[in-house]
């Protein structure tokens, strides 16, 4: 019977969107409930440091989502549709929450000097309780401000330029670092950079993964090296996976080092595990 049905038609030719289409609208019902605890969501901490001395500076906060059905959910398969749905609201405002609670954990513990930083999304930064948002969490957990960082991309930096602004002026009034994440990738021109009171720039990882065999790439490296030096600016590269990379960002005066030549993102026991246990050990 099913069959004489014209709808079936519309399955049997386009199964894929169809499917498509019901999987985004389950996820979305997924990602709602699950908003509602909190304990399918966990933030992976990957470690960042000073080239030269191979100091541990701090960490970048990834989301996962530990889907009942699915298994680890890495952020490309749900943040956009977050992004889309308005949910990301209430998501990064439990990203940035675990964040400062995470780090005012390990500061309790004698780690007094490390940064944690969370990524922002382009509709988060421009929803308007943001930077209220931001100064209850750091209130409500005691974390110092100058150790959260938020990391911004750069095209969410250049649109709505006078607000964006705004926005940032708030945040450093709270005493937060901002980063350009991804820097090189956007379609901005470098005025702004002179007029935005930013941190950081944080180098995309397509320029890092080919630096020591592309020229043009590493000429835009050094390049960024040099400008974030002249406007005193810390300067750190992503996606650093090899030791010549490594060694070439060094030679060339990059500050901070992240990627999986050092370390994946790790879940927060075996981030101390790894990186903060003979301090705590040693009673600091
Ligand atoms: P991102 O902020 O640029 O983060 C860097 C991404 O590169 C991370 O992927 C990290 O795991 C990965 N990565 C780091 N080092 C290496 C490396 O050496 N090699 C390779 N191949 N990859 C490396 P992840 O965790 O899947 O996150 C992807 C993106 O999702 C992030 O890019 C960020 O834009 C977004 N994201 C992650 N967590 C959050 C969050 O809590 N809130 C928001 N709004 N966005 C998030
Ligand atoms: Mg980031
Ligand atoms: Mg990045
Ligand atoms: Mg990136």
């Amino acid at each position: 019977k099913a069959k004489e049905m014209s709808g079936n038609q519309f399955q049997l030719f386009f199964p894929d969107i169809e499917n498509r289409a019901v999987e985004q609208i389950q996820l979305e019902n997924d990602l709602f409930k699950a908003l509602q605890h909190d304990w399918e969501f966990e933030l992976y901490y990957q470690p960042k440091f000073n080239v030269r001395t191979n100091e541990l500076i701090g960490m970048e906060s990834l989301i996962r989502w530990n889907h009942p059905q699915l298994g680890t959910l890495s952020p490309a398969h749900f943040i956009p549709l977050a992004e889309e749905t308005g949910l990301i609201i209430p998501l990064g405002e439990w990203v940035i929450r675990k964040a400062c609670l995470q780090m005012k954990k390990w500061y309790e513990d004698g780690h007094k000097n490390l940064v944690i930083s969370a990524n922002l999304s382009p509709h988060q930064f421009s929803q308007k309780n943001l930077v209220p948002m931001v100064k209850e969490i750091l209130i409500e957990t005691g974390l110092p401000p100058f150790l959260l960082e938020l990391e911004l991309t750069e095209n969410l930096i250049i649109h709505n330029t006078e607000q964006t602004l705004k926005t940032i002026g708030e945040l450093k009034e709270l005493g937060v670092q901002i980063s350009i994440d991804d820097f090189g990738t956007g379609y901005s021109s470098l005025g702004y950079l002179k007029d935005f009171p930013v941190d950081t720039l944080k180098i995309d990882k397509s320029f890092i993964d080919d630096i020591t065999t592309n020229s043009n790439n590493a000429a835009i490296t050094k390049t960024i090296i040099t400008l974030a030096d002249s406007l005193h600016l810390n300067v750190i590269a992503e996606g650093v996976e090899e030791e010549e990379q490594a060694k070439f960002l060094a030679d060339h005066g990059c500050h901070w080092i992240q990627g999986f030549y050092y370390s994946r993102p790790l879940q927060s026991k075996a981030f101390e595990h790894h990186f903060l246990k003979k301090f705590t050990q040693r009673g600091y």
